[in-house]
């Protein structure tokens, strides 16, 4: 039986031959990435985040939503009960959004676009026009004050802002951390 996932399962069988599992526990890099789902821009890759470093959260766009919001304050729970409630004083986690440039979502930003793409998904027309990404540095710090602002977002976590150009394969930063 061979499928698209053909290639990619033999890709696997190498992985595991020289891999070595890590335990549970706190992302070594004390950080979160939120990004786009774009397959251009895996953070494994333009990062070099190994197996423990750090928490992915991928969507359209890379938005911060309800739900990314909600998945954020699960991890500090998480993180908070595998450091034994050691973590609430020293150890400060940062929260790295990263928007991009040739954002698919950049066409939503068009009305006449966004009424098609709801009519032929489903999707509410509003909810398309909040993951739109047009200008990656303008929502990239929207996101960052959005993220701050929430009374979800655990104490001792901060906040950063960052573009990655599709062009370069550079990050940059546009927000510095900010911690609340
Ligand atoms: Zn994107």
């Amino acid at each position: 039986m061979t499928s698209r996932m053909t290639p990619l399962l033999e890709h696997n069988e190498q992985f595991a031959r020289a891999y070595t599992p890590v335990p549970l526990g706190l992302p070594a890099a004390q950080v979160i990435v939120i990004t786009c789902l774009d397959h251009r821009i895996d953070p494994a890759i333009t990062l070099g985040l190994r197996p423990g470093d750090a928490p992915v959260l991928r969507n359209a766009g890379g938005r911060v939503t309800q739900p990314v919001i909600e998945e954020i304050a699960y991890l500090a729970f998480l993180g908070g009960r595998l450091a034994g409630g050691q973590i609430a004083g020293g150890s400060r986690v940062e929260v790295a959004i990263i928007h991009h440039t040739q954002c698919g979502t950049g066409f939503l930003a068009d009305p006449g676009f966004r009424r098609e793409a709801s009519a032929a998904t489903g999707v509410d027309e509003a909810a398309l026009a909040a993951s739109a990404v047009g200008d990656p540095h303008a929502t990239v710090a929207a996101d960052v004050d959005r993220l701050l602002s929430s009374p979800l977002l655990p104490p001792g976590m901060g906040v950063s802002g960052h573009v990655y150009d599709i062009e370069t394969g550079r990050v940059t930063t546009v927000v510095d951390a900010r911690y609340r």
